[in-house]
C-alpha cells in the first residue's frame, strides 16, 4: 500500500512530445562503476581521484569513439585538459556521438583549428586585470579569480588560456594581493569569485576567503560562479552549506546547458543551497546541437526552477579558440528567446547576451518587439504576434 504521507507526488506531465521526455529528474547512480562501494561513489574527493582523464579510460566504455574524438582527445589535451568525473560521465549516452552531454566535455579534433575572429582571451580579461586573478571591468563588481582548477572541463571554455594548465600559462593566484585589491577600492560593492570553480578549494579556503571579503566593509554582495554543483553533485554537503550560509547576501550561479543535466542527484545538491539561504541563478552557453532549440531550452529553464534555480543569462558562445563546431548564430538565439517570451513563465526567462569581444562587457540582445515608436504612439507585437498600440506621454513642457 502506499503511504499517502510521506509518497512523493508525481508533477511530471503527462508526455506530449520528444522533448517531455526530458522533463524528470533521473537518479544516475553507479552505471559504468558499478563495482565501487557507494561509500567512495558518494564522496566527492572518489569522483576527483577517479575522473576519466585518458583516451584508453574513454574508449573502454565508449567503443564507438569517432575518429574526431579519437585525433582529439590526443591533441586538444594539449590546450585544455579532459577530465570527466564519474558521476557526469554516466550520462552521456555512448551510442550518440551527437549526445549533448558528449559535445560539452569529450574533446574534438576541430579544437585545434581557429577561425579568424576567434582568440585566445576573446573578452579581454588580461587587459583589465589590475592585479593577478582581478579582472576590473565594471565600475562596481570584479570578478576574483581563484583557482585554475574544474571538477570536468567545459570544452568551450571562455578561460581556457589559464584553466587546467594545459597551456602553461602559470595562473598562479595570490589572495592576500587580491583582498587588499579589493580593500583598497571602495568602489567594489559585489565580488565574484570565480576560476575555475571556487567549490574545488578546500572547505577551509573557501571560508577563510568568504570571511575576509565579507570582512571589507564596503563588499555589500557575495557571489560565486560554479559548475560543481552538476558536474560533482556530491560536494555539496551539509558541512559546505554551513560555511556558505555565514555569508550572506551569497548568490550562487551554476551552469547547466541541457535538462539532462538536472537529475535527482543534481536537484537535491541545489536544494541543500537552496535550503542555506542562497539564492541560485544559472548560466547557460547557447551550444550547436546541444541546446540550439526551443523545445530543449523550455524544458532546461522549467527544470531550473522546479531546482529553485532562477535561469539568468544565456550566452552567445565566446569566441575562444577551437569553438566554432560549437557555435551557433545570434538569430538562434533570438529565436530561442521569442520562444520562450510569453510562451512560459517569466521567471524561466534568461537574458540573452553576447559578452562584447574585447572587454565591452555582457551586452543584452533581445527580440524586438517594438513595431514603430514616435512621439506620439509606440506600436508594439505580443508574443503571439499580436499588435498593440500605447499613446506615448507627451514630454513635460517647460513651465
Ligand atoms: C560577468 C562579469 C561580471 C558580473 O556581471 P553581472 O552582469 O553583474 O552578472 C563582473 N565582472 C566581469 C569581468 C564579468 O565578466
Amino acid at each position: 500500500m502506499v503511504d499517502t504521507i510521506t509518497a512523493e507526488i508525481d508533477r511530471t506531465p503527462k508526455f506530449s512530445n520528444s522533448s517531455d521526455a526530458l522533463r524528470p529528474f533521473k537518479t544516475v547512480g553507479k552505471g559504468h562503476w558499478e563495482d565501487v562501494s557507494d561509500e567512495d561513489w558518494n564522496d566527492w574527493r572518489w569522483q576527483l581521484k577517479n575522473r576519466v582523464t585518458r583516451l584508453d579510460q574513454l574508449e573502454a566504455k565508449i567503443p564507438n569513439l569517432t575518429p574526431e574524438e579519437r585525433s582529439g582527445v590526443e591533441l586538444a589535451n594539449q590546450k585544455l585538459a579532459m577530465a570527466i568525473t564519474p558521476y557526469f560521465f554516466n550520462l552521456i549516452d555512448p551510442d550518440d556521438p551527437d549526445c549533448p552531454i558528449r559535445q560539452q566535455v569529450i574533446p574534438k579534433i576541430e579544437e585545434t583549428k581557429t577561425a579568424d575572429w576567434e582568440m585566445s582571451d576573446p573578452v579581454g580579461e588580461d587587459k583589465t586585470s589590475p592585479v593577478k586573478g582581478i579582472v576590473h571591468r565594471y565600475p562596481d563588481r570584479i570578478l576574483f579569480l581563484v583557482t585554475d582548477r574544474c571538477a570536468a572541463y567545459c570544452r568551450y571554455c571562455t578561460r581556457s588560456r589559464l584553466v587546467s594548465n594545459a597551456t602553461g600559462y602559470d595562473f598562479r593566484p595570490e589572495f592576500e594581493q587580491q583582498i587588499e585589491y579589493v580593500r583598497q577600492h571602495p568602489e567594489i560593492r559585489d565580488v565574484l569569485i570565480s576560476g575555475g570553480d571556487p567549490l574545488l578549494l578546500s572547505n577551509s579556503k573557501i571560508d577563510y576567503l568568504l570571511s575576509q571579503l565579507r570582512g571589507i566593509e564596503h563588499v555589500e554582495f557575495l557571489r560565486i560562479g560554479t559548475r560543481i554543483p552538476i558536474f560533482l553533485p556530491q560536494r555539496i554537503d551539509d558541512e559546505l552549506c554551513q560555511i556558505l550560509r555565514n555569508y550572506h547576501p551569497l548568490f550562487i550561479s551554476v551552469h547547466a546547458n541541457h535538462p539532462t543535466e538536472l537529475t535527482s542527484e543534481v536537484k537535491n545538491g541545489l536544494e541543500r543551497l537552496a535550503d542555506s539561504g542562497i539564492p541560485l541563478g544559472n548560466q547557460s552557453v547557447l551550444l550547436r546541437k546541444v541546446n540550439d532549440d526551443v523545445d530543449t531550452m523550455k524544458v532546461l529553464v522549467q527544470k531550473l526552477l522546479r531546482c529553485r534555480v532562477r535561469p539568468y543569462y544565456l550566452y552567445q558562445c565566446d569566441l575562444i579558440s577551437g569553438s566554432s563546431h560549437l557555435r551557433t548564430s545570434v538569430s538562434e538565439g533570438i529565436k530561442i528567446i521569442e520562444g520562450l517570451r510569453g510562451h512560459t513563465s517569466g521567471y524561466a526567462i534568461p537574458q540573452f547576451v553576447i559578452d562584447a569581444p574585447g572587454g565591452g562587457g555582457k551586452t543584452p540582445i533581445n527580440p524586438d518587439y517594438v513595431v514603430s515608436h514616435d512621439s506620439n504612439q509606440i506600436v508594439i507585437r505580443n508574443y503571439e504576434g499580436k499588435i498593440f498600440e500605447y499613446p506615448e506621454v507627451p514630454a513635460p513642457s517647460s513651465p
